[in-house]
């Protein structure tokens, strides 16, 4: 694997490596879906480190769909809302690096927070997220998503890869990263691929996030998923409000200061209070288990 920290070492190798790549014949794909059933191309997975397996599971769809992939691993700081929580952000590095290394990454991109902003932080760009960025995590955390256009669009970028993999576990980020793409008029050259949420054994989804919770408070921290099964397996046509009330009732009796429980139309994330048993949705979920936010969510029907 290779280990870059400048962006222009990593554009160099890409630009030669894309030279290349013209004059090979397409191999035959590796794993599942590419549309034409070819590996080609650069796959990109951006991270904030403190990798787990569903880091990893994006990292190997990548691989089995493209000829290079890179990685890279940037905690931004301009999408903290909160200082504390960029502080308290775990880092493990080394193992990082380990599980890259056997996992088969091609390329670690590990860039300072100076090489993604040259210029000064606090110097902001607008992006026009529409309502996507006033609902949900756009309302518990004001700025997160400008934030986070501001690193991922730089990576795009620099890597400009043909495959970008976001994982569903950050649903809203998803939609944002895909409205960014075309903030940039890149969707016709970059496919963005959402992969499915990897949980632990006990149904928690796993975040970089989780390595803070400790004994007690990690056995709790099931109250997320146990709520979406709960909306999952109580759905009905008609009104949701009161399942939404009960499912919320549900994490505050375990002591959880909840942000949201929400069920929302997958297509566009928009709050659903009635539900006519044909349109997609989607329960989302997010609450503070000890100080620490957890997110998860999960397709209802
Ligand atoms: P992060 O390091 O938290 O910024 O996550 C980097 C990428 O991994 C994002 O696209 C996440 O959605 C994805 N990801 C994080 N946790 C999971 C998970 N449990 N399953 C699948 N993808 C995930």
């Amino acid at each position: 694997m290779t280990i870059l920290k400048k962006a222009k070492d990593l554009q160099h190798l890409l630009d030669n490596w894309r030279q290349k790549d013209q004059n090979l014949p397409a191999q035959p794909h590796v794993g599942e879906g590419s549309a034409d059933g070819t590996q080609t191309g650069i796959g990109f997975v951006p991270t904030m480190g403190a990798l787990h397996d569903g880091h990893l599971s994006l990292l190997k769809t990548s691989k089995s769909e493209n000829r290079v992939t890179v990685c890279s691993i940037f905690v931004n700081p301009a999408q903290f809302n909160d200082p504390k929580d960029f502080e308290k952000y775990p880092s493990t590095l080394e193992q990082d690096i380990y599980k890259l290394e056997t996992n088969g990454c091609d390329i670690l991109f590990l860039p300072s927070v100076k090489e993604i902003y040259p210029g000064q932080l606090n110097i902001k760009k607008h992006y026009d997220l529409g309502y996507l960025e006033t609902i949900l995590e756009g309302e518990y955390r004001p700025g997160h998503f400008q934030g986070v256009c501001m690193a991922v669009e730089r990576l795009l970028a620099i890597v400009l890869p043909d495959n970008l993999y976001l994982g569903q576990k950050d649903y809203q980020q998803c939609m944002i990263i895909k409205r960014l793409i075309e903030l940039m008029g890149l969707e016709k050259r970059i496919q963005t691929k959402i992969c499915p949420i990897v949980r632990e054994k006990d149904g928690l989804a796993m975040s970089s996030r989780n390595m803070r919770l400790k004994g007690e408070q990690r056995a709790k921290a099931t109250a997320l998923y146990e709520t979406l099964i709960f909306l999952k397996q109580n759905i009905n046509k008609g009104s949701l409000s009161e399942l939404k009330k009960e499912a919320t009732a549900l994490l505050v009796q375990k002591g959880f200061k909840t942000d949201y429980v929400e069920i929302a139309d997958a297509g566009t994330l928009k709050p659903i209070n009635e539900w006519d048993s044909r349109t997609n949705i989607i329960g989302l979920v997010a609450a503070y288990v000890n100080g620490v936010r957890l997110i998860d969510n999960m397709a209802l029907n």
